[in-house]
């Protein structure tokens, strides 16, 4: 037993925080050998369960995406850096989105996309480009936001947004558990938050 680390042991091998690995273990893709105690406070893991724990992190932190997208994506950084800040299920839409970056790039229009986040179960991309592309690339980032409302941020499977009672995510079937209980005034109701919104506003009198 004495060769097991404890969680935040864990985290520091990993250079990752104690929330960061919680999740990873909640959406139950990569979990550590040792069988997880219902407490995450005791959960362990064993020596070999580091590597993976450190792959599935890279994968998550886009490593490879940045490496591949040098020209169109360079990294924020400094005090209030913004990053990639959604889940690696996206990394399709993400990499779709930067392909037409560099189209627009490649035909000499210089643009890059800053940073992304997730937002009301959406991707949500910031970027900058001259004006002469705007449209277009706005247009891009509205197909973007679109498939992301269908895909899984976690896997990337076929999903639609799920609402709890204090988040909403859009997530598949396998991983809908990490909204936690459903809130049946919304889920299945509202599929597109900003969608929504603007249709309640639509209707307010004057
Ligand atoms: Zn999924």
């Amino acid at each position: 037993m004495a060769d097991l680390m404890t969680l935040p042991e864990a985290a520091v091998v990993l250079g990752a925080d104690v929330v960061t690995l919680v999740h990873i273990i909640d959406v139950g893709d990569t979990v550590p050998t040792p069988p997880v105690p219902t407490d995450f406070e005791d959960i362990v893991f064993a020596p070999d369960d580091i590597e993976r724990f450190r792959v599935e992190l890279r994968r998550r932190r886009f490593e490879d995406f940045k490496i591949e997208y040098s020209d169109v994506y360079t990294e924020d950084t400094g005090p209030g850096a913004r990053h990639l800040e959604f889940g690696p299920g996206w990394r399709d839409i993400l990499c779709e989105f930067c392909d037409g970056l560099r189209e627009f790039q490649n035909a000499g229009s210089r643009t890059r996309l800053r940073w992304g986040k997730e937002k009301f179960g959406a991707m949500r991309l910031f970027y900058d480009c001259s004006d002469e592309i705007a449209t277009y690339i706005a247009e891009r980032k509205g197909i973007a936001y679109g498939k992301s409302l269908r895909t899984c941020q976690e896997c990337g499977e076929l999903a639609r947004l799920r609402f709890g009672h204090s988040i909403c995510l859009t997530l598949c079937d396998r991983h809908k558990h990490l909204v936690g209980e459903l809130d049946p005034e919304r889920d299945g109701i509202i599929l597109d938050v900003d969608a929504w919104s603007r249709q309640q506003r639509e209707g307010e009198p004057g």
